[in-house]
C-alpha cells in the first residue's frame, strides 16, 4: 500500500453519499438524501430501487450475503447473515434484496437482553434501517446499520436514544443559533472523535491464561519487575509487528470509510491508541464499533490478540476512550470555537454555559454513562480521571468566567483586557488550553473531551446522555431569552448567573489528589465510586422524568436498562469469580505443591547426604510457602462458599453483593497468590507472568 493508493481505497467498501448519487436515479438519491438531513422514513418505491441497486453494488464488491447490523445492550454489535439466493421458477436461484429485507428486519430477540421488556410470549424484535449510517461490506457481507425495538416498539438498543438526542439537541442549539441572527444555519451536528487505546500481546501467552480468555483482564499477577515507570513506550518507536497490524488496520478502515488518523504506542507496555478524524456522532459510534472489531479481527492474523479491557493488568495503566464532543453546524462553523467577534464570543459563551451547568446538573448521569465492572478498576486509579466529575478550562477561560462573575475587567494578562459584558471578550489563543491531563472532561481549545468512557464501551450511550442534558440547557436558555425586551442584558444576567450557580463544578488543579476529594465533598459534588453506586441513580425520579420529557428514553426502557446494566456487572464478576477459583485450585494449587515437594526433596536429598546440613534455604521457604499455600486454601473456600449465595431478591442486591463480597473474596485470593508467584520457581508457576505476557510482542 502506499500513499497514492489511499483516496483509491478511501471509502471503496461503503455505500456513501458519492456512491448513491452515481447509482441511484436522481430523484431517488434526493428522497433518500432528505430522508438522511430529515430523519424521515424512505417511501416503500424508493426503497424498493435503494435496495435493488444497493445489492447489485454490493455484489460488485463481493458480497454473498446480507446482514442487518445492530447494537444490542450486550454492548458488541449483532448480525445475522442471510444469503441473497432465492429460487427462480427455472429451479435456478437468483441473487435478491428486497425493499422489505433492506428497511426492517425481526430477529427473535428473546436472546438479547431485555430487562424485562419482552414478555415471554412475545420474543419478537425488530431492526429497522438507519439510512443516516451508510451500509458497508465486510469479509462478504453487505452490513445495514439498524435500530434494534421491541414489538411494542420500545428500543432495545445503544443506537435509538443517540439518534432521538441527535435530533433533539439539533433542534434546540438551532434555537440558541437564531437568538444570535444566524438565520442560514439548516443543521447542526454533535461530533464526535473517539480516541482508542488497547493492548496488543502474542497470542501464544494469552491462551495460557484462562483469565484474560474469559474475561479479558488477569485476575492473579505480580508486578512485573519493570512497568511503566521509565517512560519509555509512550510515543516510542513502533515495532514491526506491531506496525504491520497498524498498517493492516488503517488499509481496512479507510476502505470502510473510517478516518483513522494517529496511531502510536502508549504509556504502557504493549498499549497503543489509534485515533481518528472526528465526525457526525452516529458515524463515529457505528465506526468506533467497527474499529473495535477489526482491531479484535486483524489481530488474529498477525498471531496477536487486542486487548480492548479498561484494565486488563493491575498496577499497569488501563484503556480508556476519549470522547471528543463539540457540535457543529452545516454552514461550517464549530459552536464551541470562541470565535473572534463579539456576537461569536457571546455565542460561545452561552454554549459553554450550557454545558458547563449541564455537567453540574448531571453528573449523574454521565458517571453513569461510562459504569461498568471493568471501568470501575481504571476510575479513581492513579492514571485515569477520577469518579468525581469537575471541567477543567484551562486558565484563561477560568480567569474570563471569574472576570464575569464578579463584573470586573478581566486583566489577567496584558493582551486579554476586555471590557465586562458580551461585547469583546479577549481573543482566546488555542495554546491556552494547557493540557491537564486528569481532568475527567476537559475543554480543549474548541471541543470538550470526556475521559472516562471506556476503552471497551460503545459510544452510543456517553453521548445520547451528552446531547441529551446539552440539548435541555439549550432549550431552557432559548425558553429564556427567546422574548427577552433588552437582549443583551438579559443573556449578561443569563451567563453570569450560570457562572455563580455551576462555577462548582470547574476545577483546573489535579484530580488525582486526594486534597481534591475532600475539596469536591466540600463543593457536594457526587463522587459514585462504583457501578453499583452509580445505577440506582439512573431511575431517580427527576431523571426518569428528564427523559421521558425530551423523549429520548421511556420510564419502561430506563428501568429496563438499569436491570440490564446490573445483571451485566454481576454476569461479569460471576464469570471472573468462577475463573479465578478454577486457575487457583487446578494451576495455582498444583504448581505451588509441586515446588513445595522439590523444595522438600532437595531437603531430605541434603540431609541424607550430609546429615550435619541445615538446609535453611529449603526450610524457611517450605514453612513461608506452606503458610501461604494454606491461606490460599481457605481463601479459595471462602470464594466459593460466597459463589453459592448470589441469589438475590433484586438486581440490584445480587449487584451489591458481587460487589461487597464475590468481589473482595477475589481481591483477597488474588493477594495471596501473587505473594506465592513472587517465591515460586519462575518454571514453577502455572501460567506466563505480566513480565511474559507485557513483553510478549518483543520485535
Ligand atoms: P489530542 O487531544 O490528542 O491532542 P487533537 O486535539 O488533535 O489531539 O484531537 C483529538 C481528537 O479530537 C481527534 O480524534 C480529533 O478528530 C477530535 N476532534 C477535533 N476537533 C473536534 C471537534 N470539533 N469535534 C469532535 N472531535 C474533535
Ligand atoms: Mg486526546
Amino acid at each position: 500500500m502506499t500513499g497514492k493508493m489511499i483516496p483509491e481505497i478511501f471509502g471503496s467498501m461503503v455505500f456513501n453519499d458519492k456512491v448513491m448519487q452515481e447509482r441511484l436515479p436522481n430523484e431517488v438519491y434526493l428522497r433518500i438524501k432528505e430522508c438522511r438531513e430529515e430523519n424521515k422514513a424512505l417511501d416503500t418505491e424508493s426503497a424498493k430501487i435503494v435496495a435493488t441497486v444497493l445489492k447489485e453494488w454490493a455484489i460488485e464488491k463481493g458480497a454473498t450475503h446480507f446482514t442487518h447490523w445492530f447494537q444490542p445492550m450486550t454492548g458488541v454489535t449483532a448480525e445475522k447473515h442471510d444469503s441473497f439466493i432465492e429460487p427462480s421458477n427455472d429451479g435456478d436461484v437468483i441473487l435478491k434484496l428486497s425493499e422489505k429485507s433492506l428497511v426492517s428486519g425481526e430477529t427473535d430477540a428473546s436472546s438479547f437482553p431485555s430487562g424485562g421488556i419482552r414478555s415471554t410470549f412475545e420474543a419478537r424484535g425488530y431492526t429497522a434501517w438507519d439510512p443516516t449510517s451508510y451500509a458497508f461490506v465486510k469479509d462478504g457481507s453487505l452490513y445495514i446499520p439498524t435500530a434494534f425495538c421491541s414489538y411494542g416498539g420500545q428500543s432495545l438498543d445503544k443506537k435509538t436514544p443517540l439518534l432521538r438526542s441527535i435530533q433533539y439537541i439539533e433542534k434546540q442549539a438551532k434555537r440558541i443559533l437564531k437568538l444570535f441572527g444566524n438565520q442560514n444555519v439548516n443543521k447542526v451536528t454533535p461530533t464526535v472523535g473517539a480516541e482508542q487505546e488497547y493492548f496488543l500481546i502474542d497470542k501464544s501467552v494469552y491462551e495460557k491464561r484462562l483469565d484474560l480468555i474469559n474475561s479479558g483482564r488477569t485476575l492473579f499477577g505480580a508486578r512485573p519487575p519493570k512497568g511503566q515507570e521509565l517512560e519509555d513506550h509512550y510515543y516510542g518507536a513502533i515495532k514491526a509487528r506491531v506496525l504491520d497490524f497498524m498498517k493492516e488496520l488503517d488499509e481496512e478502515l479507510w476502505k470502510l470509510g473510517v478516518l483513522s488518523k494517529t496511531r502510536h504506542n502508549e504509556v504502557a507496555p504493549s498499549q497503543h491508541e489509534l485515533a481518528p478524524i472526528y465526525i457526525a456522532s452516529n458515524l463515529a459510534s457505528d465506526q468506533n464499533q467497527i474499529t473495535m472489531e477489526l482491531m479484535k479481527s486483524i489481530a488474529g492474523k498477525h498471531g496477536l490478540v487486542c486487548l480492548l479491557h479498561e484494565k486488563p493488568f493491575a498496577n499497569v495503566n488501563g484503556s480508556g476512550k476519549h470522547n471528543n464532543w463539540s457540535l457543529s453546524t452545516d454552514t461550517g462553523k464549530n459552536l464551541l470555537d470562541p470565535g473572534e467577534t463579539p456576537e461569536q464570543n457571546a455565542q460561545f459563551l452561552l454554549v459553554l454555559c450550557a454545558v458547563i451547568s449541564a455537567v453540574d446538573e448531571h453528573q449523574d448521569l454521565l458517571r453513569i454513562s461510562v459504569s461498568s465492572a471493568g471501568n470501575d478498576h481504571r476510575l479513581g486509579g492513579d492514571e485515569a480521571p477520577p469518579a468525581i466529575i469537575s471541567i477543567y478550562l484551562g486558565d484563561e477561560l477560568m480567569g474570563i468566567l471569574e472576570a464575569i462573575e464578579e463584573d470586573r475587567n478581566y486583566s489577567r494578562r496584558a493582551k486579554c483586557e476586555v471590557e465586562i459584558g458580551v461585547k469583546g471578550l479577549p481573543k482566546l489563543s488555542k495554546d491556552s488550553t494547557d493540557r491537564n491531563r486528569t481532568s475527567p472532561f476537559a475543554f480543549t481549545g474548541n471541543k470538550f473531551e470526556f475521559r472516562m468512557v471506556g476503552s471497551s464501551f460503545n459510544i452510543a450511550c456517553p453521548n445520547y446522555i451528552l446531547n441529551t442534558i446539552v440539548g435541555a440547557k439549550f432549550e431552557e436558555f432559548a425558553d429564556r431569552l427567546e422574548n427577552s425586551k433588552d437582549f443583551n442584558k438579559d443573556l449578561n444576567a443569563l451567563i453570569k448567573e450560570t457562572i455563580k450557580k455551576h462555577k462548582r463544578i470547574l476545577f483546573n488543579g489535579n484530580n488525582y489528589s486526594k486534597e481534591w476529594e475532600k475539596e469536591a465533598k466540600k463543593r457536594g459534588l457526587l463522587n459514585l465510586k462504583t457501578t453499583v453506586e452509580a445505577l440506582p441513580y439512573y431511575v431517580k425520579e427527576e431523571n426518569i422524568e428528564f427523559f421521558e420529557k425530551h423523549k429520548i428514553l421511556s420510564k419502561e426502557e430506563m428501568y429496563s436498562r438499569y436491570e440490564i446494566l446490573l445483571e451485566n456487572y454481576s454476569s461479569i464478576i460471576n464469570i471472573e469469580a468462577h475463573t479465578a477459583v478454577d486457575m487457583a485450585k487446578r494451576e495455582i494449587l498444583p504448581s505451588v505443591l509441586e515446588y513445595e515437594k522439590l523444595l522438600a526433596e532437595e531437603m531430605k536429598d541434603k540431609k541424607a547426604e550430609f546429615p550435619e546440613a541445615e538446609c535453611k534455604v529449603e526450610r524457611e521457604m517450605l514453612i513461608k510457602i506452606s503458610t501461604l499455600v494454606d491461606k490460599l486454601y481457605d481463601q479459595i473456600k471462602v470464594l466459593e462458599e460466597s459463589l453459592t449465595k448470589t441469589k438475590k431478591k433484586t438486581a440490584l442486591e445480587r449487584g451489591r453483593y458481587f460487589e461487597r463480597v464475590v468481589l473482595k473474596n477475589m481481591n483477597d485470593l488474588r493477594t495471596t497468590a501473587d505473594e506465592l508467584e513472587s517465591m515460586v520457581g519462575k518454571k514453577y508457576w502455572a501460567f506466563p507472568t505480566y513480565e511474559e505476557i507485557l513483553y510478549s510482542v518483543k520485535y
